[in-house]
């Protein structure tokens, strides 16, 4: 619930201000049960109580990795799992969250794909997994956070949704997280793509680009029948950035399927004239994928082109034991 919303569940008889400690005791204070809202007068807090509860997801199972990435298998009311990732690293934690159970974009390098689409989260499910992993780890207000939708799910296919989510995380009276710290990644969900630019409100925003040509990328992502490539770069060039802000491309790169030095090059046409930064991903393998990894050389060769012309980087790949990187999330896997 967002204030509004609050406001509806406590009814006319309360004072507006009631809504106002209700949410910051939530999102603020990260309150885990009303009964212990202190603001709020007890006679409140027992009505509330009894039509209402804080709820967040609930841990079906956790996996923990070598280098400290935890997966969580979160369970939610209707007894569907969903996927939330925490990446510890030195002085800042970032959490990769879903935006729906399982996924419809069917990219063929994925895992999630097998799963399909079961249904969209709500904006409650998609905050409840941050303030979820956020409590189990201790993680404070004041330490430093990034949140990325770069779990399960397609975001820009559930906009309402994690547009309120994200009002929610980046208010000041709510989770107060700032705009640059929280990444929205979409398959290119074009008309949608426009629609977030509109937001007043909104995450930064990451385009999973993967080929250099429209017609492997066809191939790689049939969503993309749809959604043109030259249409997506146009979506791209009229996207309102805000005056700190680059829009991410990812590319994963496969094995001899778009890993070439001529790729690299047409990726550097493609987004010619874009304030964009490129984070490359070498495939995360799974047993399902008929796609390679290309070698670290290739890899590193890929990134020399793109260097030329944009910020790039290699995303080094979290959690790989336990089935949490890029495109692994798939419920089970590493004694699951
Ligand atoms: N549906 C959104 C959100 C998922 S983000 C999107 O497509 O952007 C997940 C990122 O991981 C995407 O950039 C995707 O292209 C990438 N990815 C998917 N499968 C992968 C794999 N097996 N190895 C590496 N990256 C992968």
């Amino acid at each position: 619930m967002d204030l509004a919303g609050l406001q509806d569940a406590l009814g006319t008889g309360e004072p507006g201000y009631r809504a106002v400690q209700l949410y910051q005791a939530i999102y603020r204070e990260r309150a885990s049960d009303l009964v212990h809202i202190s603001t709020l007068p007890a006679r409140l807090r027992e009505d509330l109580s009894a039509r209402h509860r804080i709820g967040l997801p609930e841990i079906a199972r956790q996996y923990e990795s070598v280098d400290g990435t935890r997966r969580y298998l979160l369970r939610l009311d209707d007894g569907r799992t969903v996927e939330t990732v925490l990446m510890p690293e030195g002085e800042r934690d970032t959490i990769c969250i879903s935006s729906q159970v399982g996924c419809p974009v069917d990219c063929k390098f994925c895992m999630t794909a097998l799963l399909g689409l079961e249904r969209s989260l709500t904006a409650g499910e998609i905050v409840g997994q941050v303030l979820l992993v956020a409590r189990q780890n201790g993680h404070v207000p004041g330490r430093r956070l990034n949140i990325v939708m770069m779990g399960q799910g397609e975001p820009l296919l559930n906009l309402a949704n994690v547009v309120k989510a994200t009002r929610i995380l980046l208010d000041p009276a709510g989770f107060g997280l700032s705009p640059r710290r929280i990444t929205v990644s979409t398959a290119g969900i074009i008309p949608q793509i426009a629609e977030l630019g509109r937001e007043p409100v909104r995450p930064k925003l990451a385009i999973s680009l993967n080929a250099s040509t429209e017609e492997m990328r066809q191939e790689l992502m049939p969503i993309t029948r749809k959604y043109h490539l030259r249409d997506l770069l146009d979506a791209c060039r009229a996207y309102p950035l805000r005056p700190w802000e680059k829009l991410t491309f990812e590319y994963v790169l496969l094995k001899d399927v778009n890993d070439s030095d001529a790729d690299a090059r047409r990726v550097v046409k493609l987004l010619a004239h874009l304030n964009a930064k490129v984070n490359l991903i070498a495939l995360n393998p799974g047993p399902e994928i008929p796609y390679q990894t290309p070698a670290p050389a290739r890899v590193a060769g890929f990134q020399q082109i793109l260097r030329r012309s944009f910020p790039c980087f290699v995303r080094q790949p979290r959690g790989l034991d336990i089935y949490a990187a890029c495109g692994q999330l798939k419920k089970a896997g590493a004694g699951g």
